[in-house]
C-alpha cells in the first residue's frame, strides 16, 4: 500500500509541531516523533485537509482520534524511554501507539471494538510500525497473554475508576496516565506507582480533557 506523504503535510507538520512547543510540550523525543509519524495517515482521506489542526476528528464506530495536543500531553507525561514496555487502552486509529512506536517503546495495544482493531492493526502493520494489538476489554488489562507488567500504561478513553487490574500490571516505579471521570468532567492523571499498596501511589493531576468514555465488558458490543 502506498501512503503520500507530501511537502505539504511536512511542512504542515513542522507547522503543528511549533503549535504544540507553544502550548507547552518540551520533550524533544515526543516533538521528533510527532514530526515524523504522518497524522493524516490515520485518518479517512476525506479529511486530509485537517489532520495537521489541533483538533479530534471522527475516525467510524462512533469514536475520534484525539487532539494532536493531548497525544503529545499524554506522551510527555508518560516519560517514555526507548526499550519500555507501553501497554495501551484503546488503540482507536493507532496514531498514539504509532507515535509511542516511533519513541522506541514496545507497545501492546487493545481495543474493544472489532471493527477498528480490524482495520488499525492492518494499518500499523501496513506502516511497518511493529505495535502488538489485542481486543478485549481495557479495564482487565492483558489477561490471556502475560508480556507484562509493564513500565508504563497509557489510557486513551475516559475511566470511571483507576482500574486495579491496570495497576495491578504496572511495574513498581511504573507510570500510569489516565483521563479520570467524576461528575464534574475529566481529569488527565498521572500515577506513580511507587509500591503495590495505593497509599503508596503518587496521584498528579494535569488539567481537564474531554475523551470518549471507557466503556467494560458489560457494555461491550
Ligand atoms: N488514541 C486513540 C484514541 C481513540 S478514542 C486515537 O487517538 O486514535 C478511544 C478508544 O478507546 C476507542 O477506539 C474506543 O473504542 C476504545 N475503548 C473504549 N473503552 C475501551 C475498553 N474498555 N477497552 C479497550 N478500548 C476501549
Amino acid at each position: 500500500m502506498t501512503r503520500i506523504d507530501t511537502f505539504k503535510h511536512k511542512g504542515l507538520r513542522q507547522q503543528l509541531c511549533d503549535e504544540l512547543r507553544r502550548k507547552g510540550i518540551v520533550d524533544e523525543a515526543v516533538l521528533r516523533a510527532m514530526n515524523e509519524v504522518p497524522r493524516h495517515w490515520f485518518i479517512d482521506s476525506a479529511l486530509d485537509a485537517f489532520a495537521y489542526q489541533d483538533r479530534a476528528l471522527k475516525i467510524g464506530c462512533d469514536q475520534t482520534i484525539s487532539h494532536p495536543s493531548t497525544v503529545a500531553m499524554q506522551s510527555q507525561l508518560l516519560s517514555v524511554q526507548p526499550g519500555m514496555k507501553v501497554l495501551e487502552i484503546g488503540t482507536g486509529s493507532g496514531y498514539q501507539t504509532a507515535i509511542l512506536c516511533k519513541m522506541g517503546a514496545k507497545v501492546f495495544s487493545i481495543e474493544r471494538q472489532k471493527g477498528l482493531f480490524d482495520k488499525t492493526r492492518t494499518l500499523l502493520s501496513q506502516l511497518g510500525f511493529r505495535a502488538h494489538c489485542f481486543l478485549g476489554d481495557g479495564y482487565r488489562g492483558l489477561t490471556e497473554v502475560d508480556y507484562g507488567p509493564y513500565d508504563r500504561i497509557i489510557v486513551t478513553c475516559g475511566a470511571r475508576e483507576i482500574p486495579a487490574a491496570l495497576m495491578g500490571q504496572l511495574k513498581e516505579g511504573g507510570i500510569m496516565v489516565i483521563p479520570l471521570d467524576d461528575d464534574e468532567g475529566q481529569e488527565m492523571l498521572r500515577i506513580t506507582k511507587n509500591g503495590p499498596s495505593q497509599s503508596e501511589w503518587k496521584v498528579e493531576k494535569f488539567g481537564a480533557y474531554s475523551f470518549v468514555p471507557m466503556l467494560d465488558g458489560r457494555q461491550m458490543r
